[in-house]
């Protein structure tokens, strides 16, 4: 039961401000300590997916997103060097590209509304769950007993350090720049340019004003320490050279890109214990290729809180949260793993069978492929 239970969230991200939001709702008194000393987001785009989309609605935050955001029609796959296109389908309705820092900022005014506090400047280094309480060690090493503690501290989650010790972040082989430049307005598309080892997504953001762009290249080895950094345009440019003019034009605009090592995990074994659970990337970081890591983010801060709300033992609560969601991850994130391997096929005989299989599929069956991701677009957690 939530009703005046004291929960305290680490992270105010989308996943930890979603659940924080969808506690309250259920009577918790809710507490986020977020590293940050401000609530903000990076400037790039996410697409929101009608999986996520229903937990918007749920939460009674759709309206305010969607006055923002830009109501995607279709993805439109194009080959790099002539931009021709190999493959385009219908996107599942409702389907928005909205800027992180409007959601962001949706889901902030929300959580305070309903009564949610939350510490800003407050870095949680350990977390220790002991058998009726979560013991967090803080940055400045002061340290902290909270009564019931959800994880949706990101990737370098330290709550998942302490339930998972073996498993560490590994570079995944890739590195994705996110950048938002002002263009003339465009269709409400995504457009995918597959290269040999790269891939180039653009799409409209706020009404069309801005297009927001993810170029991912796949590299040995990610040098820095820092995980995400801002890159020379050069860079970047000089990364898709070989694309078309109108990859190229795109790129001519960008100031300063950010650059982001992209780092996962496997799908964490065990997500709760005693009073600890994990959610969001915390719990099962995945490449950016399927857009879903935020779209599960928000499927796993509803089915928490209605789990916990629902199931008067806190174990088994969060015991079947973990059940409903373990595999539906994992099968997402390795969904988004083979779209990495389709999007940077080599040129090549494999390369040519695969873009004429999508073609063909394109002119006599459009619908099969648009209803093959049915299990992921379709999946209504609020069981509206
Ligand atoms: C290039 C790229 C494109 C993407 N595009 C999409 C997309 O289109 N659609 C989609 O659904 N997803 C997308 N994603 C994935 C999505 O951004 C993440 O999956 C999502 O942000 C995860 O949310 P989260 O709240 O779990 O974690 P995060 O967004 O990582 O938030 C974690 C929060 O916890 C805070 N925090 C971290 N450590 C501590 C600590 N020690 N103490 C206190 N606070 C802490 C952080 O400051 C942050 O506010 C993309 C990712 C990338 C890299």
């Amino acid at each position: 039961m939530l009703i005046d239970k004291h929960v305290t969230v680490i992270g105010g991200g989308i996943g930890g401000l979603a659940a924080a939001l969808a506690c309250a709702r259920h009577g918790a008194q809710v507490t986020v300590l977020e590293q940050a000393p401000e609530i903000v987001e990076v400037g790039a785009g996410l697409q929101i997916s009608p999986n996520g989309w229903v937990v918007l609605q749920a939460l009674g935050l759709a309206d305010d997103v969607a006055a923002h955001a830009t109501c995607g029609q279709a993805v439109r796959l194009r080959d790099f060097r002539r931009g021709a296109e190999v493959f385009s389908m219908q996107l599942h309705a409702p389907f928005h590209f909205v800027h992180r820092a409007d959601l962001i900022d949706t889901l902030h005014r929300g959580a305070l509304d309903a009564g949610v506090q939350i510490r800003l400047g407050v870095s949680v280094t350990q977390v220790e769950a002991q058998e009726n309480a979560v013991r967090l060690t803080l940055a400045d090493e002061t340290e902290e007993v909270h009564a019931f503690v959800l994880a949706a501290d990101g990737l370098h989650s330290a709550a998942r350090r302490h339930l998972n010790p073996r498993s560490k972040p590994f570079f995944t082989g890739q590195v994705a720049w996110r950048a938002l430049v002002s263009t003339e307005p465009l269709a409400p598309e995504a457009h995918v340019f597959m290269g040999p080892g790269r891939h180039l997504v653009r799409y409209p953001l706020r009404g069309g004003a801005l297009s927001n762009i993810v170029a991912v290249e796949e590299r040995d080895s990610w040098a820095t320490e820092d995980w995400a950094r801002t890159d020379d345009p050069r860079n970047l440019r000089a990364a898709f050279t070989d694309f078309c003019p109108e990859v190229r034009d795109l790129l001519a605009e960008v100031e300063a890109p950010g650059i982001w090592g992209l780092f996962r995990h496997p799908v964490a074994q065990r997500w709760h214990n005693g009073p600890l659970a994990l959610l969001g990337d915390a719990a099962h970081p995945t490449l950016p290729f399927l857009a879903q890591g935020a779209n599960m983010a928000l499927e796993d801060a509803w089915v928490l809180a209605e789990c916990l709300a629902g199931v008067p033992d806190e174990g088994q609560a969060l015991h079947r949260y973990q059940d409903l969601r373990k595999s539906r991850t994992a099968r997402i994130v390795e969904a988004a793993n083979s779209n990495a391997a389709n999007y940077h096929l080599r040129p090549g005989p494999y390369r040519a069978a695969a873009h004429t299989a999508l073609r063909v599929a394109a002119r006599i069956a459009p619908h099969s492929v648009t209803n093959r991701f049915n299990w992921l677009y379709n999946h209504d957690v609020t069981g509206g």
